[in-house]
C-alpha cells in the first residue's frame, strides 16, 4: 500500500517532488531544540493548492498520516512526523495581492514571514507580525500555531491578523474562505477553526491578512527597574498614556541580560548601573513626535520612582542594538548549558506576582537553579525558563524537566493562566493538557477533531493524544518518537 501511495504521488506532483532519500527528509525529521526526532515515509512539495488537495486525498485514501511543514522552526514539537507523509508548503509562496485600501494582503502558506512584512511595506502598509524566526518561518505555520511574537500588545496574534483563509481539509476537499471582509456574521466562524490547530484539522494553503497603516516615527528605550511589581506599575501608567502607540513592553531581569551581554558578540551594556530588571519599550506614533512623547513619559516614570533609569536609543542603529540583545535572549541561553523552558500566560495584572512565586518555588526545588525568565511582559506572556546550575550535569538537568512542569504549571494554574501560550502545545506540552484544560473544553476539542477528521491523518498524535491514548504516540519525555499505531510507520 504504501509502494502505491508513493507511486501515486510520484505520479501526481512528479518523481521531483516526492523526497524519500534519506539524507532529503533528514531535515523533516528533526525540530529546532533538538528535543525530537521523527520518522516519514515521503516528503512532498507541492507546487500549488490543487496538489495539496491532491498529496491529502492520495493519503486519506491510504490512511497515511500527514503533517504540513512550513518553515520547521516551531518550539513544541508540532510538526514532527510520527511516519506518514510530511506536505512541504515552501513552494506555495506567492503574494496572490496586495490590497491598500482594503488594507489586506493575500498570501499563500509557503510565504516567508520576512517577505509579507517586504511586501507589505514596498505598498506602503505594515502587517506587523514579527517573532525572531521571521527570516526564515513561514506564514502557514505563524497561523496554524497562533504565533504571537513582539508586536502583539498593540496588534494581537496571528488570529487577530487573520480575515479569511483557504484550507485543503481532512479529505483533500478545498474551503476557499479567503475573504477579506471586516464583518461577516454569516454562521459559525470556521477560519478560527484552523487558526491554532497546529494542522490537527486542515492544512492552510493561502490566507487574507489584515494590514495596518505604517506608523510615522517610532523611539525605542530601555528602562532599568527596582522589581518586576515596579515593571508592572510602570507598564500600567504608559498604556494608560500612550494606549495603542505603546507597541513593545518586554521585560528582561538582570540575569537573562547578563547571559547575553557575557555571549553575544558586540552586545553593549544599555544602562551604566546595575538593575535587578529591565524593559525594553517601544513607541509608535502615526505623527512624527514619538522621541519626545517617550523621552517625556520617561522620565514620568523616574520622577515616580517606577524606573530608576532610562535611556532612549538616539538612533535607528540604536534602537537595533537594543532589540538585539531581546530577541538573542534564547539563543544565548543555551552557552550556559541546559534549558528547560515554559511558555506560559497569566492575567497581566497577575504577572509579576507570578514571577516571584514561580522564581521562588524553582529556587527552592533546586539550589543554584538559574531562572531565566523573560517575553511579552505587555501580554501576560513569560518565557519561564530554567538554567541549570553551574557545574551540573546537562541530561541529569534536563531530565528534572517533568518535575519543574508540575511547579510551574500549578502556580499558572492557579493564577487562571495558560500552560500554553504563544508557541502551541505540539508534543510538549500534549499530556500536561488534560491536567490542566477544562474537561467540557477538551471534549470539545476532541469532537472538532473526529468531525473533521474521522480517519485522524492530520499530524495525529500533537495537540490531543488521539483516540487511541498517549501510547499510540508515547512521548514520555524529549526523545525519539515512535507510531506504534500500524500502518503509520516507515
Ligand atoms: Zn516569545
Amino acid at each position: 500500500m504504501t509502494h502505491s501511495l508513493i507511486d501515486t504521488l510520484r505520479s501526481r506532483l512528479g518523481p521531483a517532488h516526492v523526497l524519500t532519500a534519506e539524507t532529503d527528509i533528514a531535515p523533516h525529521l528533526a525540530e529546532t531544540r533538538g528535543l525530537y526526532r521523527g520518522t516519514a515515509l515521503a516528503v512532498v512539495r507541492p507546487r500549488d493548492t490543487a496538489e495539496v488537495a491532491v498529496a491529502v486525498a492520495a493519503c486519506a485514501a491510504a490512511r497515511v498520516p500527514v503533517v504540513a511543514h512550513g518553515g520547521n522552526t516551531g518550539l513544541v514539537g508540532g510538526g514532527v512526523p510520527f511516519g506518514g507523509v510530511v506536505i512541504s508548503l515552501a513552494r506555495l509562496d506567492r503574494v496572490r495581492a496586495v490590497d491598500p485600501l482594503d488594507a489586506t494582503i493575500t498570501v499563500e502558506a509557503g510565504c516567508v514571514l520576512a517577505n509579507v512584512q517586504a511586501a507589505a511595506e514596498a505598498a506602503g502598509m505594515l502587517f506587523p507580525l514579527s517573532l525572531a524566526s521571521e527570516g526564515s518561518c513561514r506564514i502557514g505555520g505563524n497561523l496554524a500555531t497562533n504565533a504571537g511574537g513582539t508586536a502583539v500588545l498593540a496588534y494581537g496574534n496571528a488570529r487577530e491578523l487573520t480575515l479569511g483563509l483557504e484550507v485543503v481539509l481532512a479529505d483533500g476537499q478545498v474551503w476557499n474562505g479567503l475573504r477579506a471582509l471586516r464583518k461577516d456574521n454569516s454562521g459559525y466562524d470556521l477560519k478560527n477553526l484552523f487558526v491554532g490547530s497546529e494542522g490537527t484539522l486542515g492544512i492552510i494553503t493561502a490566507a487574507v491578512l489584515r494590514l495596518h497603516p505604517r506608523p510615522v516615527s517610532k523611539a525605542t528605550a530601555f528602562l532599568g527597574l527596582p522589581s518586576a511589581r515596579a515593571a508592572l506599575d510602570a507598564f500600567g501608567a504608559l498604556r494608560e498614556r500612550l494606549g495603542p502607540r505603546l507597541t513593545a513592553f518586554e521585560y528582561v531581569p538582570r540575569f537573562p541580560l547578563e547571559v547575553v551581554l557575557r555571549h553575544l558578540p558586540g552586545a553593549v551594556r544599555p544602562l551604566a548601573g546595575d538593575h535587578a530588571a529591565y524593559a525594553l519599550v517601544e513607541l509608535s506614533s502615526p505623527a512624527p513626535d514619538a522621541p519626545e512623547e517617550l523621552e517625556a513619559r520617561l522620565g514620568e516614570l523616574i520622577e515616580a520612582g517606577l524606573a530608576e533609569d532610562a535611556v532612549l536609543a538616539q538612533s535607528e542603529a540604536q534602537g537595533t542594538a537594543l532589540w538585539r540583545l531581546r530577541e538573542s535572549l534564547s539563543e544565548m541561553q543555551g552557552h550556559e548549558g541546559g534549558s528547560i523552558k515554559h511558555d506560559v500566560s497569566v492575567p497581566v495584572s497577575r504577572v509579576a506576582e507570578f514571577l516571584d512565586r514561580a522564581g521562588a518555588a524553582c529556587e527552592a526545588a533546586l539550589p543554584g537553579v538559574r531562572v531565566c525568565a523573560f517575553g511579552h511582559f505587555g501580554d501576560g506572556n513569560i518565557h519561564f525558563n530554567l538554567t541549570q546550575p553551574v557545574g551540573a550535569e546537562k541530561a541529569a538537568f534536563l531530565a528534572e524537566w517533568p518535575r519543574f512542569n508540575r511547579i510551574v504549571h500549578d502556580i499558572v494554574h492557579g493564577m487562571d493562566g495558560s500552560i500554553a501560550a504563544e508557541h502551541g502545545v505540539g508534543l510538549i506540552k500534549r499530556d500536561e493538557l488534560p491536567r490542566y484544560k477544562d474537561p467540557v473544553a477538551l471534549d470539545l476539542m476532541r469532537r472538532l477533531k473526529g468531525a473533521l477528521d474521522p480517519l485522524g491523518i492530520l499530524n495525529p498524535g500533537k495537540v490531543l493524544a488521539g483516540e487511541d491514548g498517549p501510547e499510540a504516540f508515547p512521548v514520555k519525555a524529549p526523545g525519539p518518537v515512535t507510531a506504534a499505531r500500524s500502518g503509520t510507520a516507515a
